[in-house]
C-alpha cells in the first residue's frame, strides 16, 4: 500500500477515473491540497465523494494575491472537518513570482499560525526561497508545528535542517528524472522514517511517463527509486513511507 501526499485532483481531467487508478494500484490514500478558496470548497467535495481522499486547505503561494483576512477565516473554518488533515499547500516561490513576496510571507505566516492552532501539519512549498522559509520556520518553531517541505529538491544541510525544525521531506517525480543525481544522494542519507512520497499531479509526472499528465498511482515510481537509491525493497519503502504519512496526518 501507498499514500499520494500530495496531489491536485481538481486540475485533472478524468478525477474519477485517476482515484480508481490510484486504488487499482494500491494507492489507497490521497492528500488532495487546496490553492485558494473555491479549490478548499473543491478539496473538501472531494473528500466527500471519495473515501480514500483526505484534504488539506489553504493558499497557494501562486495564489497568495487572493489571500485577505475573511477569505482566510472562511478558509479556516473548514479546518474543523475530519477528513480535513493538513493546512496548505502554502509556502513562497520567488522563482515564478505569481504573487508579491510581502504578500507570499504574510499568507504563510497565517497558515504557520492555523497549523499552530489547529494542531494540523502545514504542507509547505519552497522555490528560490529557502532562506526566509528556513527563517520563518525557525522563527515559528516549537513542538505544535509539525508539516512536510514538499517536492523536496534541496540540498542536505538543508533537508536536515527541516527535519530537526520537526518537518517531514517529501520527494516527488524529480526524483526519478536522470538529472536529479544530486536529490538522489540527498535522499539516500535521510531517514526513511522522515521521508514521503508525493505525485504533486498533474505536474511532473515520474519516468517513464514524464512530460505526459501525472496521477496518484504513479506514485509507486517515486516509491520504487526510493527503493533503489535506500537500498531496500519496495515493500519496506511501501510500507515505511504509509506509516509516515498516516502518522503526520494523523490517518488511521
Ligand atoms: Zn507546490
Ligand atoms: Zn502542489
Amino acid at each position: 500500500m501507498l499514500i499520494d501526499s500530495h496531489a491536485h485532483l481538481g486540475s485533472l481531467e478524468d478525477i474519477d477515473q485517476a482515484v480508481q487508478n490510484a486504488a487499482d494500484n494500491s494507492v489507497s490514500y490521497i492528500i488532495n491540497m487546496s490553492s485558494d478558496l473555491p479549490s478548499a470548497h473543491q478539496t473538501l467535495g472531494f473528500t466527500e465523494k471519495y473515501s480514500g481522499v483526505y484534504g488539506a486547505v489553504g493558499i497557494h503561494p501562486h495564489e497568495a494575491k487572493t489571500y485577505s483576512p475573511l477569505v482566510f477565516s472562511e478558509i479556516s473554518s473548514l479546518t474543523s472537518n475530519n477528513k480535513i488533515v493538513a493546512v496548505g499547500e502554502t509556502g513562497l516561490d520567488y522563482y515564478y513570482d505569481f504573487s508579491p513576496r510581502e504578500i507570499q510571507k504574510e499568507s504563510l505566516q497565517k497558515h504557520i499560525e492555523l497549523s499552530i492552532e489547529t494542531n494540523l501539519p502545514i504542507v509547505i512549498h519552497v522555490r528560490d526561497c529557502e532562506d526566509d522559509v528556513k527563517e520563518m520556520l525557525k522563527e515559528n518553531s516549537c513542538k505544535q508545528l509539525q508539516g512536510v517541505i514538499h517536492c523536496f529538491t534541496g540540498d542536505y544541510e538543508s533537508a536536515l535542517l527541516y527535519i530537526e525544525l520537526g518537518f517531514y521531506i517529501s520527494f516527488s517525480g524529480i526524483l526519478t528524472y536522470k538529472r536529479s543525481k544530486d536529490l538522489r544522494d540527498v535522499a539516500r542519507k535521510l531517514p526513511l522514517e522522515r521521508i514521503l512520497v508525493e505525485t504533486d499531479s498533474p505536474y511532473l509526472a515520474p519516468v517513464p511517463y514524464r512530460g505526459k499528465k501525472n496521477q496518484p498511482a504513479y506514485v509507486k515510481y517515486v516509491a520504487e527509486t526510493l527503493a533503489e537509491v535506500t537500498d531496500k525493497s519496495f515493500e519496506q519503502v511501501s510500507e515505511i513511507t504509509t506509516n509516515n504519512c498516516k502518522e503526520l496526518f494523523g490517518i488511521p
